[in-house]
C-alpha cells in the first residue's frame, strides 16, 4: 500500500505540516497534542468554504523561536537580548493577534488603524505593560495623535523614522510630546531573490544619507526590511552583515542605538520542498552580530526580528467542496474542479502574485485513481484558477460505482496576508472562520448572507 501520509507531505516538521494526519479512512487529521480533529468532521458541522485557524499552532511556532534565539545567545554568550515583533499588517484578526501577545511577542503596526486596535486592547488590560510597539508606515497627522496620545499613556512605542518629513518631525523640539525612543529604517544596499526585490525601493533612506544625518536625538533602533519569502538564507545573513556595520557607524555619533531590527522575510515552504531551517539562520544571525560588534568593538545589540508570514501562515488552512468537474481538452491537466469559492476572494495572492499553495484533498486521501487537475474559483472571472503554475495539481479521481461523497480539499498556510486583502468579486460570501483550539471549536466568523453582502453594496 502507498504510504498516503507521505505522498501528502503530511506529519513533517520542515513542510511545517507536523499537526497532520490521515486516519484510516483516507481522511484529513489535525493533531493538538491529546486532541484531534477530523477536518470532514468540520465540514458537516459548518458547511464549506471554511478557514480553519490554529491558534495553538502560532503559540508553539513562537516559543520555538524563543527557544532558539536563547539558546544561541547562551552559546555564544551574547550580551543582547533578543524581541520578536509581530507586523500586525501580515493578519489582524483577534485570534492570531491575542496568541502571540499573550506568549510574549511584541507588534509592529503600519498604520493608524492598526495602532487603534492595540490602544483597544491596551484599554481593556489585554496585555502586560511591558510590550513594545514599533510604528513603521506614513505618519499621518491621526497616526502621530495616536502614537503621542499612547506613549503619553505609557505604553512604550517606538516610531520609526522613514523619510525627511518624519525626521524633520521627530526631532523638533516643539513637539515636545513625541519624545522618548526613536527609530530610523534605511533601505540596505543589498539584492536579495525574493518575489519583492524590486529595482527601487521607496522605504526608508540610503545607509549614506543616514550617515550624513549623523546625530538624532533618542535614537535607540536601527530597522530595515528588504523583502518577503526570501529564498535564501545567506542573503538574510548578507542583509544583517551590511546593517550591522553601518549600525557600528552610527553609534559613533548616537551613543544611545542599541537595537537593530532585522524586519521580515523569513520564507515559508509553501510547496513543501526543502528550504532553509530556522535554527541555522538563528545561530548565522547570533554568531554574525557577535563577530561584528567584536571587530567594532561596540556592545551587541539587542535583536528584534519581525518575521510574519513565517509565524502565522501555517496556523490556518482554507477548505473547499468541488461542486463541478469539466474536461479539458489539451493541457497538462486534464480536468477542471470547480470550487465553491474564490482564488480572487478569498486567498488573492493566487491571483495578484502567482502564490503557490500545498493543496490536498480532505476526504479519499487514500484514492486508488487521482487526476490531473486544475482548481477554477467560482466567480465567474478567467483570471479565477489555480492551476499551480502551468502544471497541475493531484486530487482524489472518483471511480463509477463509487458512493458519490463530495470531495473536500484543503489549501494549506493560508494564515498570512489573505484575510486583509480578501474581496467579495461577484458578491460571492467570504468563507465561514472557525478556531480550534484545546479541542473546543469557536465560529469566527459567520459566512455572509446575501443580505449582508448586499448592505456592504448600499443596498
Ligand atoms: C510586511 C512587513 C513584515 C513582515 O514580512 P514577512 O515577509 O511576512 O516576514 C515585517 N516588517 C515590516 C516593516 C513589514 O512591512
Amino acid at each position: 500500500m502507498k504510504n498516503y501520509k507521505k505522498f501528502w507531505k503530511l506529519g513533517k516538521k520542515e513542510f511545517n505540516t507536523e499537526i497532520f494526519d490521515i486516519n484510516k479512512s483516507g481522511e484529513l487529521i489535525i493533531k493538538e497534542g491529546n486532541y484531534q480533529y477530523n477536518v470532514k468532521d468540520l465540514i458537516k458541522k459548518f458547511g464549506t468554504p471554511l478557514e480553519i485557524t490554529l491558534p495553538f499552532v502560532i503559540e508553539r511556532r513562537l516559543n520555538d523561536l524563543f527557544e532558539q534565539f536563547n539558546r544561541y545567545i547562551k552559546f555564544y554568550n551574547y550580551h543582547g537580548r533578543f524581541f520578536y515583533h509581530y507586523p500586525m499588517k501580515v493578519n489582524q484578526n483577534k485570534e492570531f493577534v491575542l496568541p502571540i501577545i499573550s506568549e510574549g511577542g511584541n507588534l509592529e503596526v503600519s498604520s493608524a488603524n492598526e495602532l487603534w486596535l492595540v490602544k483597544k486592547l491596551w484599554e481593556q488590560d489585554q496585555f502586560n505593560s511591558k510590550i513594545r510597539v514599533i510604528c513603521n508606515g506614513p505618519k499621518t497627522p491621526t497616526y502621530l495623535g495616536l502614537i503621542s496620545d499612547l506613549k503619553a499613556r505609557g505604553l512604550h512605542i517606538i516610531p520609526i523614522i522613514e523619510d525627511e518629513n518624519e525626521l524633520a518631525y521627530f526631532t523638533n523640539s516643539k513637539n515636545g510630546k513625541i519624545s522618548g525612543d526613536l527609530g530610523i529604517r534605511v533601505d540596505i544596499d543589498v539584492k536579495v531573490k525574493s518575489h519583492w526585490d524590486k529595482k527601487f525601493n521607496r522605504f526608508g533612506f540610503t545607509s549614506q544619507q543616514i550617515l550624513e544625518i549623523g546625530k538624532i536625538k533618542n535614537l535607540k533602533l536601527l530597522h530595515y526590511h528588504i523583502g518577503s519569502q526570501i529564498e535564501q538564507s545567506k542573503d538574510l545573513v548578507l542583509l544583517l552583515k551590511a546593517a550591522a556595520k553601518l549600525f557600528a557607524k552610527m553609534k559613533k555619533n548616537n551613543p544611545g542605538l542599541d537595537m537593530i531590527d532585522i524586519g521580515g522575510g523569513f520564507a515559508v515552504p509553501y510547496e513543501k520542498k526543502k528550504m532553509y531551517p530556522t535554527e541555522g539562520v538563528v545561530k548565522n544571525i547570533i554568531s554574525t552580530l557577535s563577530a561584528i560588534s567584536r571587530e567594532e568593538d561596540i556592545d551587541p545589540p539587542d535583536i528584534i526580528v519581525e518575521w510574519g508570514r513565517y509565524l502565522v501562515a501555517p496556523a490556518q488552512i482554507t477548505i473547499y467542496k468541488v461542486i463541478h468537474q469539466k474536461a479539458i481538452e489539451k493541457g497538462p491537466a486534464t480536468k477542471w474542479y470547480i470550487i465553491d469559492g474564490s482564488f480572487i476572494n478569498d486567498l488573492s495572492d493566487t491571483w495578484t502574485i502567482h502564490q503557490k499553495w500545498h493543496v490536498t484533498p480532505v476526504n479519499n486521501m487514500n484514492a486508488k485513481k487521482f487526476s490531473r487537475v486544475w482548481l477554477a474559483g467560482s466567480s465567474c472571472d478567467s483570471d479565477d484558477k489555480y492551476t499551480a503554475g502551468g502544471h497541475y495539481i493531484m486530487l482524489p479521481a472518483p471511480e463509477e460505482g463509487d458512493p458519490q461523497e463530495p470531495q473536500y480539499l484543503a489549501v494549506f498556510d493560508t494564515g498570512a496576508y489573505q484575510d486583509a486583502l480578501s474581496s467579495h468579486h461577484c458578491l460571492l460570501s467570504s468563507p465561514a472562520k472557525i478556531i480550534a483550539q484545546n479541542g473546543l471549536l469557536t465560529l469566527a466568523r459567520k459566512r455572509e448572507t446575501p443580505d449582508e453582502i448586499g448592505k456592504q453594496f448600499g443596498w
